[in-house]
């Protein structure tokens, strides 16, 4: 039986990431043995430009078709207008939405080897090894009303932030499940000083640890967690919070590890599909990167990283997963550094496809 992905290389510097992952999957399927389907589809802004919409009907369903989706990143300037209908980054929206991705996981693990690549001091980021997990289909991105409007003052603009008990449990659960398989440390971020759903987020959280008295949960405000990330990110083990909050403390986080380029995510929700496991979308959590597009710069490391996550969560084949892991960390290891890496204590800068082949010869030789 093939396992069917769908692959959406997006925009910007998505084909030359998810590129060079799709040819990491097509090695290990060689030489793990593995069958794989996989179909190509176009969303965000060349899918406006092909087909007027960004998420065309056919790659909808493909996605729901599939056991999992590698997505590269949509967006850039030439789609940019705020104020057009139909915008690149509804596709993405859609697509979660359709597919009930409810809660993104976000892994922020500092590599030795590029502690020197990060701007924070090496010995607060050494040992750093968290995940944060942030709600993906509720809150103020999905509120009805969000709207422009005139009022009694002039222009107008309103967005809404509504949570269910039942979408703050389950992305709550995910988390303490996952705290349980870790460290057994959950963080629950929210603004219960002021907004009402961070009450009810809060309250549900509170009374979710009594059946998870082996967690040790503590809540923070998301103003304090801001800067407890940074100054304290080792005490850290699962964070969890709402869609918005997720939204930016994860690029805070990403600082820890250096460089967005090497973080990957993964975005599941309660459909299993045909290997028994959870339906799920992979993307590296940087965006399309429109200046250094086309010029061989990027680093698909978080692409590459991404499949590996596809392989582990969706398909439940954790020892391949572990072999590009492994590859990628040879690789930094050996030395070898893309752009956004300066400052990591390499030596051998390369572009986006060298970096991508190294990382299969590594996976090569370790099975031969
Ligand atoms: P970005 O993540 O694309 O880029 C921020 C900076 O990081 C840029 O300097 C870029 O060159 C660099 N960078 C990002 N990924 C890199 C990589 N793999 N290798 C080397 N350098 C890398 O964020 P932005 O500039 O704010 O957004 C650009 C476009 O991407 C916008 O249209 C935005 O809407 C879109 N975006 C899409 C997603 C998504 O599809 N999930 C997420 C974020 C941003």
């Amino acid at each position: 039986m093939a396992y069917k992905i769908l692959v959406v290389k997006g925009d910007g510097i998505g084909p030359e990431v998810v590129g060079e992952a799709l040819q990491v999957l097509k090695v290990i399927a060689r030489l793990s043995a593995i069958d794989f389907e996989f179909k190509e589809g176009l969303i965000g802004g060349h899918a406006l430009d092909q087909f007027g919409v960004p998420l065309p009907d056919d790659v909808l369903k493909n996605a729901q078709d599939s056991d999992a989706i590698l997505l590269g990143a949509v967006g850039g300037p030439k789609w940019d207008n705020p104020a057009a209908e139909k915008r690149p980054e509804q596709a993405l929206l859609g697509l979660r939405k359709a597919l009930g991705l409810f809660a993104n996981i976000r892994p922020v693990k500092a590599v030795k080897d590029l502690i020197g690549a990060s701007p924070i001091k090496s010995d607060i980021i050494n040992g750093v090894d968290l995940v944060v997990i942030r709600e993906l289909t509720g809150g103020i991105y999905y509120g009805k009303p969000s709207e422009r409007r005139t009022g009694a003052e002039g222009r107008e603009g309103i967005d809404t932030c509504i949570y269910s008990e039942a979408e703050i449990k389950r992305v709550l659960k995910f988390a303490f499940e996952l705290a349980r398989e870790r460290r057994k440390k959950l963080t629950s971020v929210d603004k219960a000083n002021v907004l009402s759903t961070s009450r009810l987020w809060r309250e549900i959280a509170v009374e979710l640890s009594q059946q998870y008295k082996d967690v040790a949960v503590e809540n923070q405000l998301v103003d304090s967690m801001a800067m407890h990330l940074i100054r304290r990110p080792r005490d850290f083990d699962v964070i969890v919070t709402e869609n918005m909050f997720g939204d930016i403390l994860t690029d805070e986080a990403s600082v820890l590890a250096g460089s967005m380029g090497l973080l990957p995510s993964a975005s599941l929700g309660e459909d299993v599909n045909s290997a028994g496991c959870r339906i799920g979308l992979y993307e590296p959590i940087h965006g399309s990167a429109p200046d250094i597009a086309g010029r061989d710069e990027a680093n698909p490391l978080a692409a590459i990283l991404s499949a590996a996550m596809l392989l582990e969560h969706s398909l439940g084949l954790r020892a391949e997963a572990e072999i590009i892991t492994k590859a990628v960390e040879d690789v930094i290891h050996d030395g070898h550094r893309t752009r956004d890496l300066q400052g990591g204590g390499g030596t051998k800068m390369i572009g986006c496809k060298a970096m991508g082949r190294l990382v299969r010869e590594k996976i090569e030789s370790a099975e031969s």
